[in-house]
């Protein structure tokens, strides 16, 4: 079966103990491990993929993605939207199609594109625009550091974080999951 391809938001962490780049949902608290396929984990969708049907449409459960970029930002959340990533996933497995997008069994991000100021929620241009990258390490309930995604403006308004390492940074992620920024 042909793969589907689809657009979704990530945000970014980092472990504490070795500085590996990870990608996680947005909502959900899951690390999407690098060059290992992303599984749904809802358990009334595995129940369903047990059984060979589809899932539900009423189902919450499985790997969620918009149609097209557009889409995706047009139905940006916009309390939990500063920091985080927009890209291109890969879906296949059993797919529920809707009409703005898709819930997939299986999936891997393929590209990162747009990232969306933690400040002023400016949409910025992973490829063409500045931007720096933020850490601040929280040990309350994870050993992750948590991104600050910053344009331009803002980070030379508040922070100055060396734009060039935080370039680095996300190319130590896209090649640690051979993604690439488009
Ligand atoms: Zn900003």
């Amino acid at each position: 079966m042909t793969p589907v391809i689809g657009w979704r938001f990530w945000k970014i962490r980092r472990t504490s103990r070795d500085c590996n780049l990870w990608l996680r949902s947005v909502i959900r608290n899951e690390l999407w491990p690098p060059m290992e396929r992303f599984e749904a984990h809802g358990s009334s969708y595995k129940e369903v993929s047990q059984r060979g049907s589809p899932p539900e449409a009423n189902s919450t459960s499985g790997i969620y993605a918009h149609k097209t970029s557009r889409h995706a930002l047009e139905n940006l959340d916009r309390c939990w939207c500063r920091g985080i990533f927009l890209g291109k996933v890969k879906l296949w497995g059993v797919i529920q199609k809707h009409q703005f997008g898709y819930r997939a069994q299986f999936a891997y991000p393929l590209s990162l594109h747009l990232g969306i100021c933690c400040v002023c929620k400016r949409i910025i241009n992973l490829k063409s625009e500045p931007f720096a990258i933020g850490w601040a390490t929280l040990y309350i309930t994870e050993s992750f550091s948590v991104s600050g995604f910053l344009c331009e403006r803002c980070n030379e308004r508040y922070y100055s974080v060396d734009t060039e390492s935080s370039y680095r940074e996300l190319i130590q992620l896209t090649e640690r999951y051979c993604i690439k920024i488009e």
